[in-house]
């Protein structure tokens, strides 16, 4: 009897440790593994669906084509569903909005929800732990995908209202264009009262960051040029510049990259200059993943906000079924987004997570899963 009691007892301790260590794992549902990652970049090639990633292994720039696109440096890859709380077919603000908040909107809103309730942000809730943030776009900084991430305003088009809430958001670091924006009614510049550097000229590391110092590079006016028109490096080189101000801060980073023309390229159906845009963000993956397969602790995120034009990658010729299968004719089926679904590829810690086919909304909620956890 008394050799039984113990037993019993033993079973309950057991059962207790079981039930521990199962529960708190339990809490984050989507979560499978803790391993957890410093940093996060997550990487948006905006209206970059399948076609457009796979002309990168087809048609890649002269000093990239002895090499495997980065793509393919992924182990971990899924397919996310972009569809917006209202439309079938998202917009770029309603995607960014998903995968900053975890909220489906309408598609012209900016980090409210349909009923334009502001919701909170990742770049919010990392910055309360401490972390450091930024995000970089080849359009302007205020452009609907980067803003989803630090303003909370109903149309996209208000862009002095999306620029005032980067002066007031959590945001360390941002490069990218759209300066015009940040003008107040008298003409100046208002960031100095929001403790923000701001270089209008050129890319240039920050060599002694002072402790809660912001830095910004608007280089442009309006966007940035197309890589046709000599944009030159700005994506790569901004976004290592951002990795090394954030990595001075102790919590660790949150830093967005987009690689916002590929879209534009799709909107006015032009193959070389979706080709140009492609390559770009492509190259700028590469230069991450030589530093995330280094670092070790930061995790990699590339994903789409949806696909533009209804890119293909077809066989040339006349639409008779006889085409000449030797040669490619890259050939838009749209001048808008489609619906179709988009890529997502992991690295780094956690990365395991984001396999298999979901909402746009469940980036957001795995990355504050895997953030959060300890
Ligand atoms: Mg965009
Ligand atoms: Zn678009």
């Amino acid at each position: 009897m008394k050799k039984i009691q113990k037993y019993t007892a033993a079973s309950l301790a057991a059962l207790l440790i079981v039930l521990f260590s199962w529960l708190p794992l339990n809490g984050q549902a989507q979560i499978e593994r803790t391993e957890r990652p410093k940093n996060v970049i997550l990487m948006i090639g905006d209206g970059m669906g399948i076609s457009q990633l796979s002309s990168a292994y087809y048609f890649p720039d002269k000093k990239d084509a002895d090499r495997e696109p980065s793509f393919s440096r992924f182990k971990y890859i899924g397919l996310v569903k972009t569809s917006s709380g209202r439309e079938v077919v998202t917009q770029s603000p309603a995607a960014a909005t998903a995968l900053a908040t975890g909220y489906k909107t309408y598609n012209s809103a900016v980090g409210v929800d349909l009923d334009t309730v502001v919701r909170e942000n990742i770049v919010e809730i990392l910055s309360r732990k401490g972390y450091m943030t930024g995000v970089i776009a080849t359009s302007y900084v205020t452009d609907a995908t980067p803003a989803g991430f630090y303003a909370h305003q109903p149309e996209r088009y208000m862009q002095k209202e999306i620029a005032m809430d980067l002066l007031k958001s959590d945001i360390d670091f941002f490069a990218g264009g759209g300066s015009k924006y940040f003008r107040d009614s008298t003409g100046v510049f208002p960031f100095k009262e929001h403790g923000i550097e701001v270089n209008y000229r050129k890319l240039k590391k920050i060599r002694k960051p002072e402790p809660g110092n912001r830095y910004g590079f608007l280089l442009d006016l309006d966007y940035m040029p197309r890589m046709l028109d000599g944009r030159g490096d700005f994506l790569p080189r901004s976004t290592s510049i951002a990795v090394d101000f954030l990595s001075t801060g102790e919590a660790g980073y949150f830093l967005m990259v987009e690689g916002s023309q590929i879209d534009w390229a799709g909107h006015v159906n032009d193959v070389d200059y979706m080709k140009a845009e492609v390559n770009d963000f492509e190259r700028t993956i590469n230069a991450v993943m030589d530093y995330a397969e280094k670092n070790g602790e930061t995790l990699v995120i590339v994903t789409a906000d949806h696909e533009t034009g209804g890119f293909t990658l077809g066989a040339s010729g006349e639409n008779d079924g006889y085409g000449d299968y030797s040669i490619i004719e890259p050939r838009f089926a749209s001048t808008n987004h489609s619906a179709a679904l988009v890529p997502v590829f992991a690295f780094g810690p956690g990365a395991e997570n984001f396999i298999g086919v979901y909402e746009n909304t469940e980036i957001f909620r795995k990355l504050v899963s895997l953030m959060e956890s300890e």
